[in-house]
This record gives C-alpha cells, sequence and structure tokens, in this order.
C-alpha cells in the first residue's frame, strides 16, 4: 500500500489485493464502521416554526465525533441494548435567543462526544421561541441508517498504459481529457503523477492503435472521505475490525452444523 494523497478528511492510496476483497472492504467501510449519531430525541420544549419531526431529523443527522473504544454498539453491549453508560451519551439543547441556533449549543455529558462542524444551523428563533431538547446518542452502522454513515469510500482499478510507434503525438496528447500524456523531445510518454486520473476512456487508442490501455491486476486506486466523525484510517481499520467479527460469527456458525 501506497500513500497518495491525504487531509484530515480524505485518504488516497494505492493497494494490491484481490477485487472480491477490495470490493468487501469498500462495502464493509460503507455500511458497518460504527459512528456516532442521535437516536432518540425527547422534546422539553419547541415553539420554534420547526416541527419537531423535522428538527429531530436535523438532529440525527448532525455527524458526532466518535469514540468508538470507548462505547459499544447497543446490540454488543452488557446491557443488551437496554441503554447503559457503556452504549449511550446523553446531550443537550437548550436555546432561546433571537437567532440561528448552531451544533456549537449542543453540550455533552462527554466531552468527547460532541459535533463535529460547531457551527451546522439548526434552526432559527423568533424572539419569542424557544427549544429545549434531551437527546440520547448511540453508535449505530450505516446500513441501518445515512446518519450512521462513517464517510464516502470508493476505488477503481489502477490503469496500465503502453506505447508502441505513435505518429501523431501532439493529436495523443491533445485527445486525452486528463492530460495524462507529455512530450518527452519527439516521443510520447505517460506522466507517471497523472496516471490515476485515467478512466480507461480509450481516446488515447483510438487516435492511434499502438496505444493500449488496460487495467492493472489486483491494483486499486482506493478513495476515503469521512464525514468527520473517525479519521479515514480509523474507518479502513473498523471495517477489517467488523469482517473479522463476522468472519467470527461465521466460523461458529459453521463448527455448531
Ligand atoms: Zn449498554
Amino acid at each position: 500500500m501506497k500513500t497518495l494523497s491525504s487531509t484530515e478528511n480524505t485518504l488516497v492510496f494505492e493497494a494490491e489485493m484481490s477485487q472480491y476483497f477490495a470490493n468487501a472492504w469498500r462495502r464493509a467501510m460503507i455500511s458497518e464502521v460504527p459512528v456516532m449519531a442521535v437516536e432518540e430525541m425527547e422534546i422539553m420544549k419547541n415553539s420554534s416554526s420547526m416541527f419537531d419531526e423535522t428538527l429531530a431529523n436535523r438532529i440525527g443527522l448532525l455527524p458526532l465525533k466518535t469514540d468508538a473504544k470507548s462505547y459499544n454498539l447497543p446490540e454488543r453491549c452488557t446491557c443488551k441494548g437496554e441503554g447503559c453508560a457503556k452504549c449511550e451519551v446523553k446531550l443537550y439543547l437548550k436555546a432561546g435567543k433571537n437567532g440561528m441556533v448552531y451544533a456549537e449549543s449542543i453540550t455533552s455529558k462527554d466531552p468527547k462526544i460532541v459535533p463535529v462542524y460547531p457551527k451546522t444551523p439548526i434552526v432559527f428563533l423568533n424572539p419569542d421561541h424557544q427549544v429545549e431538547l434531551e437527546l440520547t446518542a448511540r453508535l449505530g452502522k450505516g446500513k441501518r441508517h445515512s446518519k450512521y454513515s462513517a464517510g464516502l469510500v470508493y476505488f477503481k482499478i489502477m490503469p496500465k498504459i503502453t506505447i508502441g510507434k505513435v505518429d501523431d503525438v501532439d493529436g495523443v496528447i491533445k485527445a486525452c481529457p486528463k492530460g495524462i500524456f507529455k512530450k518527452d523531445g519527439n516521443k510520447l510518454k505517460v506522466d507517471e503523477s497523472k496516471l490515476i486520473d485515467c478512466d480507461l476512456c480509450l481516446a488515447c487508442s483510438e487516435i492511434d492503435k499502438n496505444i493500449t490501455v488496460e487495467s492493472q491486476d489486483n491494483k486499486y486506486i482506493f478513495y476515503i472521505e469521512s464525514w468527520g466523525q473517525l479519521s479515514p484510517k480509523e474507518i479502513a481499520i473498523s471495517a477489517l475490525d467488523e469482517i473479522e467479527i463476522k468472519s467470527k460469527e461465521f466460523e461458529n456458525a459453521v463448527k455448531a452444523l
């Protein structure tokens, strides 16, 4: 594996593995990684112009910083999902000031579980409006609800471009929509730093049949964009843990046959 680019919320890397595993891993990252989100909301007061349901939907979709090590998924918790300090955290929102209420106004019993983006607008309050809410956040998986989605993950196959004897060098350079080719003297060359942009459109080989574009066996470029609850690396690792847990369950089921 090799990192191609990395920021706080994104990670692009090259990886060599079977296509089956690459896809299983991608799917696990999208739908199996547990992240925190508000699951229940008790409304003590809501005199804002927003319906209770809309307010609940908005609050549910707020990404919360996730500390997956300190909390259990409700179904895996010792309380068997009834709710305890190991699987849920209480948050509060009390606002009565004229103007926009932002996610930063939410207070949490656990300072590690707070909204990722403090400036997310929630509801606008007129002078006589008030909201007072008690929120319960739990871990959940993206396959159950999109509010539990950890991020966007996709991969593409690493291309392999072979150049034979090419006459119309400028024509090929112009034809490539991604600007992958460059001129080296009079010869056509692939700009290796731009190779990952190739989406196998074959515009180059249409101009000259001596250029072949193939996909490299078992070599992929992964893109992970986190919504902020976990880092991209944490998403990748957590998905592997989930695959391991599933494999163990499978193993036990087979043993019980
Ligand atoms: Zn519990």
